[in-house]
């Protein structure tokens, strides 16, 4: 499997959503979603020019981060266990699922003892699905002033998880709706300047919604 070519015509499909918004291209980062493989194969995603790397798991991602010493920037993607904490912290640069206070406080804790500062997005439930985690949007402001009294957290943005869909428009409306929230809040909160939305099947509607991280596992590097 060419990675190269993969990561290529991804690429060309995320220019050419921008051109049709009126976008540039470099502000959307492609972050491989790795969980799918192992060390060889995220390696060989690396060598073939990607720089973000996305883990859902902490069991699965410690002995890649252990093995892996090229210059990668880690992306904690999946919902994070307050006693994982610890784990997490000093490996991931950003972590994209900060969805509780409870887990923001363990995080300031933690943060603290090994004198680092973290960088979050916010999820946020924008499909009201009981089954996704990720905050409210009513809640969200409320959330991000107690967030504003952790001095260890840094908030970037928001990001979300859409529901599974046959056809990527049925969800259109998700990414639209993370993108006016943020767009209501960020007079007052303009820290939130990143939307990470859109997978593989949908990618291409969420840059159009304004996406500027895409979380990609299945379709660049399923085996
Ligand atoms: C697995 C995963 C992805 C990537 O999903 P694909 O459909 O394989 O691209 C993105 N975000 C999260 C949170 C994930 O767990």
């Amino acid at each position: 499997m060419d990675y190269r070519e993969k990561i290529a015509a991804v690429r060309e499909r995320i220019e050419r959503a921008c051109e049709r918004t009126g976008r540039r291209p470099e502000e959307v980062t492609v972050i491989a979603v790795t969980k799918y493989v192992g060390v060889e194969e995220t390696r060989a995603i690396l060598a073939a020019g990607i720089r973000d790397l996305g883990e859902n798991r902490v069991q699965q991602a410690l002995p890649k981060l252990d093995a892996i010493r090229q210059p990668a920037t880690w992306h904690f993607i999946g919902y994070l266990q307050t006693n994982k904490v610890k784990d997490v912290l000093p490996h991931f640069a950003w972590i994209h699922s900060l969805d509780r206070l409870s887990l923001a406080k363990e995080l300031q804790k933690q943060a603290e003892k090994r004198d680092l500062h973290v960088t979050c997005l916010v999820q946020v439930n924008i499909s009201g699905e009981p089954t996704k985690s990720g905050l409210p949007p009513l809640e969200l402001a409320a959330f991000l002033d107690e967030i504003k009294l952790l001095n260890r957290i840094r908030v970037r943005g928001l990001m979300t998880m859409a529901p599974i869909a046959d056809d990527p428009e049925q969800v259109r409306p998700v990414f639209r709706g993370l993108r006016e929230l943020r767009d209501r809040l960020l007079p007052a909160y303009p820290e939130l300047q990143h939307l990470s939305m859109g997978m593989s099947g949908d990618f291409e509607v969420a840059v159009e919604e304004g996406a500027t991280m895409v979380r990609l596992g299945s379709i660049l590097v399923k085996p």
